[in-house]
């Protein structure tokens, strides 16, 4: 009764046009609007263009400055809105059409956002398994609070002829809905229901058609130990028993995937409550909207409490591993695998080890039919990739390790917006790319390491997209300057555009900077892997001076050799004997439990760092970690990067306060003397000083040299001066996924009196480098000559 209670008061008519910017198509805004016009008696329309909604409301003067008042306050949950402009225009009063209506959408000049895809809504779970609904084990029911965004837009305005649903025309109950302002489905675009919607069906490997409930029969397959191959939001994924460590292991074997965890779904959170501890904000993630892989440690007590079959995650999930990482199901289909099969299940890419998730019917039966015992499908087009995001909670924070499904394409509203369009290209492994119009940069979903010829494919494919998406025809290109990068090969051969290279952990400080809406300058600590340094060697332990557009080095990790080169990064333990080499001039105590290991190659491998020939320098900070680790006994060789230093992290006992002191000697730059770190190390593990120990002293010692750099560099002990009296340090690179080291290096500095910002939006890693290159790219743009 709302309808016209407003009515007839508030003097004068009066008539305003109305553009909101921001998160505002397919996500129930037009429904919005239309509810609180007639609620307020106003006549007039709403309708979506390519710049976001538009709308003209005429009435009395007092309902249309309501009208105007409420439109941002109760905006649906999904809704983000950017900006809202009023423009009075002339009362149509007579000649105005009674009544608000729903206008055509318009092709205004693709300035729209795309809505990340959404987690199924509790009303429509609630349909999903009421047997009295019409939409009753429906496995694509949605609404305008949920379902598949960004993955099915073809193209901008958001509406059903644009997306990969053009091709289900709505039977007359769905269209009834779908015309009906107060429905919960009112212009939710991918609607529909058994009748009219997408049919999900199983295959057998070969793709045959097997007979029969197509849920039933997957859960079957899996229980039997079978793989089966289940298409997803944004791709397909495989998906075994996480209880069954047979299935576990052939699925790592045809994957070829050697001991990098798996995922699992579960349930809901009292079943992820069963195998893990879920604090506050890991809830708050689990069961958010966006529903990312959580990465949360496992229960101690487990074994204790005579675990149910449900609880006994196969060990072959994570091995070695004291943390788990935990989905909640995100569609109607992940819903009902996990109601029917009562149990965890592995869900993990569809794809060989490092090539990009499957996403095409045809093109997953090819790639992944030797893989699988049965595909659960269905024809409803997959256009974008996306992944699974993962985060990890440390300290009560975020911290985005992927970031796709379910954030992507969000923007971050950058502080120096772009004068010309900007694309960049980002690094090589954890590859994104991000595309800047104005003050918006649009971040890529996660792509994958730039390797193979299928990656570099997903990643021209993905700029294409989004170019057409977002409208932006890119002059200015940011790039790393690695030249071996396909990425900057790729930058590097586009014609008619400015070039701009940036610094790999300039880069980083940068990305933190753009997410925090910043500009610095600041102390950026960056510790990562390794990046291509301005001076030849590679770098990786840097504290920067920086700003938007440059930075000046002011001090680093003490460089040693990476003996081999890559080798060196698969191999951790190659480097801790060139970082005892360097820490004991040549002569490492004896009894060294890692040189025994790898006595057949260890003075090899010495002779090698010593020649410097195919040993570049390096001052990784995560080098460090590997060797550290490997002097700890944690592990020798790795699967992929960053293995040993997250397995040093989980030996490391958080109780302990005691850390290895390590100095910062004053020079051109500073340096923070690894070695140091290194000498008391050995001296602890000769003295059989426990690894967890050892591990938590570690940390503690390298946080506390960083932070002591940081304080020396605002006392102006930084070259030249450089970053005397700066207040804010920001932390980025891979190192920084690390939890134990952020909240000490966090802790180190707020004790100190400096501001800390830390990335809650984008990836610390190499996920976050195109973000920072774009935000560089875009100032120096800005700056520069007309
Ligand atoms: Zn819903
Ligand atoms: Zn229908």
């Amino acid at each position: 009764m709302s309808s016209g209670e407003a009515a007839g008061r508030g003097g004068e008519p009066e008539r305003v046009r109305i553009r909101v910017e921001g998160i505002v198509q397919g996500v129930g805004f037009r429904p919005y609007v239309h509810a609180l016009a007639r609620r307020l008696a106003l006549s007039g329309w709403v309708g979506n263009d390519g710049r976001g909604v538009f709308i003209e409301a005429e009435g009395a003067a007092e309902d249309v400055a309501r009208f105007q008042r409420e439109l941002p306050g109760q905006a649906p949950p999904l809704a983000v809105i950017d900006r809202i402009s009023v423009t009075a225009i002339p009362v149509l009063g007579e000649r105005c059409a009674r009544g608000f209506g729903i206008a055509a959408s318009r092709d205004g000049g693709r300035r729209t956002l795309v809505s990340p895809d959404v987690a199924t809504c509790a009303d429509c779970l609630a349909e999903l398994f009421d047997p009295s609904c019409r939409r009753y084990r429906h496995p694509f029911v949605n609404c305008t609070n949920c379902g598949p965004r960004y993955t099915i837009v073809r193209d901008v305005p958001y509406d059903r002829a644009a997306t990969t649903m053009a091709s289900f025309p709505m039977c007359r109950a769905c269209a009834a809905e779908y015309g009906d302002p107060g429905d919960r489905r009112f212009h939710a675009q991918p609607v529909c229901c058994p009748r009219c919607g997408p049919v999900l069906r199983l295959l057998d490997g070969r793709g045959g058609e097997v007979a029969g409930d197509p849920v039933a029969g997957a859960v079957a397959v899996l229980r039997s130990g079978g793989v089966v191959a289940v298409k997803g939001l944004g791709g397909y994924h495989l998906a075994v028993d996480a209880t069954d460590a047979a299935a576990v292991a052939v699925l790592r074997s045809r994957k070829r995937r050697a001991d990098k965890p798996f995922a699992v779904v579960v349930a809901d959170v009292a079943a992820a409550r069963r195998l893990c501890v879920v604090g506050g904000e890991a809830e708050r993630l689990l069961v958010s909207p966006a529903r990312p892989i959580v990465v949360l440690p496992r229960r101690a007590d487990t074994a204790a409490r005579r675990p149910s079959v449900a609880e006994k995650v196969a060990e072959g999930v994570a091995p070695g591993e004291g943390r788990l990482g935990v989905m909640l199901p995100y569609t109607p289909v992940h819903h009902l695998l996990a109601a029917e099969l009562a149990r965890p299940y592995v869900l993990t890419s569809g794809n060989v080890s490092d090539e990009p998730i499957a996403h095409r019917d045809g093109e997953a039966v090819e790639r992944l039919g030797a893989m699988v015992e049965a595909f659960l499908v269905h024809d409803r087009e997959i256009h974008a990739r996306a992944e699974d995001s993962v985060v990890v909670v440390a300290g009560g924070r975020e911290i985005p390790v992927r970031r796709s499904r379910g954030y992507a394409p969000l923007p971050v509203r950058l502080a120096r917006p772009a004068r010309r369009a900007v694309l960049a290209c980002g690094a090589e492994l954890k590859s994104t790319f991000c595309l800047v119009r104005g003050e918006r940069a649009f971040l890529s979903p996660h792509v994958g390491d730039l390797e193979s010829y299928e990656t570099l494919r997903s990643f021209v494919e993905g700029i294409a997209h989004f170019r057409r998406l977002f409208g932006v025809d890119p002059r200015v290109v940011a790039h790393d300057p690695h030249p071996e990068y396909l990425s900057s090969k790729y930058a590097l051969d586009l014609e008619g555009v400015d070039l701009v290279a940036v610094q790999h952990h300039h880069a980083h400080i940068a990305s933190c900077l753009a997410e925090a809406g910043e500009v610095g300058p600041v102390i950026g600590v960056a510790f990562d892997g390794t990046g291509f340094g301005a001076d030849g060697t590679l770098w990786g332990g840097e504290v920067l001076v920086a700003d938007l557009e440059g930075f000046t080095r002011v001090a680093h990790l003490g460089a040693v050799p990476m003996p081999g080169g890559a080798a060196a990064v698969r191999q951790p333990w190659r480097m801790a004997a060139a970082y005892l080499d360097a820490a004991f001039a040549g002569a490492p105590p004896e009894g060294l439990a890692v040189r025994e290991r790898n006595a057949g190659l260890w003075g090899r491998v010495v002779a090698v760092a010593r020649s410097g020939v195919g040993s570049p320098l390096t001052s990784s900070a995560g080098r460090l970690f590997d060797a550290v680790a490997a002097i700890v006994g944690v592990r020798d060789s790795v699967t992929f990067e960053g293995q040993a230093a997250a397995g040093l992290e989980r030996w490391a006992d958080p109780a302990e306060e005691g850390a290895y002191a390590a100095r910062v000697e004053v020079g051109p730059a500073l340096v923070i003397r690894g070695d140091d770190l290194v000498r008391a190390v050995v001296a602890d593990v000769l003295g059989g000083v426990d690894g967890a120990v050892v591990s938590a002293r570690f940390h503690n010692g390298l946080a506390a040299a960083a932070v002591a750099a940081c304080a020396l560099v605002r006392e102006g002990a930084g070259p030249g001066g450089a970053g005397s009296g700066l207040g804010t340090v920001a932390l980025s690179g891979g190192v920084f996924q690390n939890g134990l080291l952020l909240s000490r290096v966090v802790g180190g500095l707020e004790e100190r009196g400096f501001r800390v910002l830390t990335h809650r939006r984008v990836p610390p890693n190499d996920g976050g480098i195109s973000l920072g290159q774009a935000a560089v790219a875009a100032a120096r743009d800005a700056a520069g000559p007309p």
